[in-house]
């Protein structure tokens, strides 16, 4: 039976992982959650230092949003801490404090789709529901010769079908587990380990050279360019950060202040733009240095990024502003994207 060949597989060759150590739902969420786009390796210590910080819903719902910003800072994705942050208090006021136990009462969370409700109600509740991530479309959409769209609705209630199926009567955690590890070391996207795979006889896409072309997906989303100019303004050891606040990537993270065009412009065009005389009318400033182009990208935009070093006296600036002025002593206590925090971790260093 082919769940019994994935779970022996899965016996042999399963990684040791902190959240597999557990039956807490509520560490299997934190975990689940920060696996969504995040590597396994990536999201070991950030799992461990979470816990430690919040090791229990109660502590997480208490938390400040910054703590909770600052914790996850690096992970990317940021609307994911703040529903987990959201969530907490929820669990805590309308659950007392106690994760729910039922497969329908988890999906009803806020930031928990029917893949995160399952991995949570199989691993920690031992229900019998069928977690479908994208390493299980791509393993059983091989196997079967599966040629549906995965992102499609159609696609994904057969592949939830075709999974329940197949798992069948195998313990759910075990076998959700070993079919999910299954598709994150042997049948990876590229090049799948077919030639020491304990199911290359069965399986359609090896034995009909479809390896390649398997799974399918229907839309390609276009990656948008950005262009962010970065003012890094600073006299002695302290500078400008805002707050994000737009409905747009980072919300609640904090930055430079930023002059955004959909296109490059050139330096000296941007002193003469509205934003930039705004900004600074006529006070006195030095231009100290302006970066080369610093490419960060995310999943679906490219964030062509020039850093401008701005020295000034920055007390001047805020009068007219709501931006804060922090002292490099006070990086840890705020969240910034990894692209700021880079930039400020070459600034402090060279300041050393
Ligand atoms: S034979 Fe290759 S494509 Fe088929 S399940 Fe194994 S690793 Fe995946």
């Amino acid at each position: 039976m082919l769940s019994n060949q994935i779970i022996n597989w899965y016996l042999q060759n399963k990684r040791e992982l902190p959240w597999r150590e557990t039956k807490d739902p509520y560490q299997i969420w934190i975990s689940e959650i920060m696996l969504q786009q995040t590597r396994v390796a990536t999201a070991i210590d950030y799992f461990n230092r979470f816990i430690e910080q919040f090791p229990t819903i109660s502590d997480l719902a208490k938390a400040k949003e910054q703590e909770v910003l600052k914790l996850w800072q690096g992970l990317g994705y940021y609307s994911r801490a703040r529903n987990l942050h959201a969530t907490a208090k929820i669990i805590q006021s309308q659950y007392n404090g106690i994760f729910p136990d039922s497969y329908e009462e988890i999906l009803k969370l806020k930031g928990i789709g029917s893949y995160t409700a399952a991995a949570i109600a199989s691993f920690a509740f031992n229900l019998p529901h069928a977690a479908v991530d994208g390493n299980v479309y791509r393993v059983l959409s091989r196997i079967y010769g599966i040629d549906k769209a995965i992102d499609s609705t159609e696609g994904k209630k057969y592949f939830q079908s075709i999974a329940s199926e197949t798992m069948g009567n195998a313990r759910p955690e075990i076998f959700n587990q070993a079919i999910i590890e299954f598709g994150a070391l042997q049948c990876i996207p590229r090049n799948p380990k077919c030639d020491i795979c304990p199911l290359f006889a069965n399986c359609f896409a090896y034995n009909n050279a479809q390896v390649d072309q398997l799974p399918i997906k229907s839309k390609q989303i276009k990656t948008k360019n950005r262009y962010f100019y970065y003012l890094f303004l600073s006299c002695k050891s302290q500078f400008l950060i805002e707050k994000r606040e737009k409905k747009d990537i980072w919300e609640n993270l904090f930055q430079y202040p930023l002059i955004e065009y959909n296109k490059p412009i050139p330096t000296d065009e941007l002193l003469q733009t509205l934003e930039w005389k705004e900004l600074f009318g006529n006070k006195n400033m030095l231009i100290h240095s302006v970066s080369g182009n610093v490419l960060h990208k995310l999943s679906h935009q490219n964030l062509h990024t020039t850093f401008i070093h701005i020295e000034m006296d920055i007390k001047k600036l805020k009068k007219n502003t709501d931006y804060k002025i922090i002292n490099y002593s006070e990086i840890p206590n705020y969240p910034f994207p990894k692209l700021i925090e880079d930039h400020l971790n070459m600034i402090v260093k060279n300041n050393t």
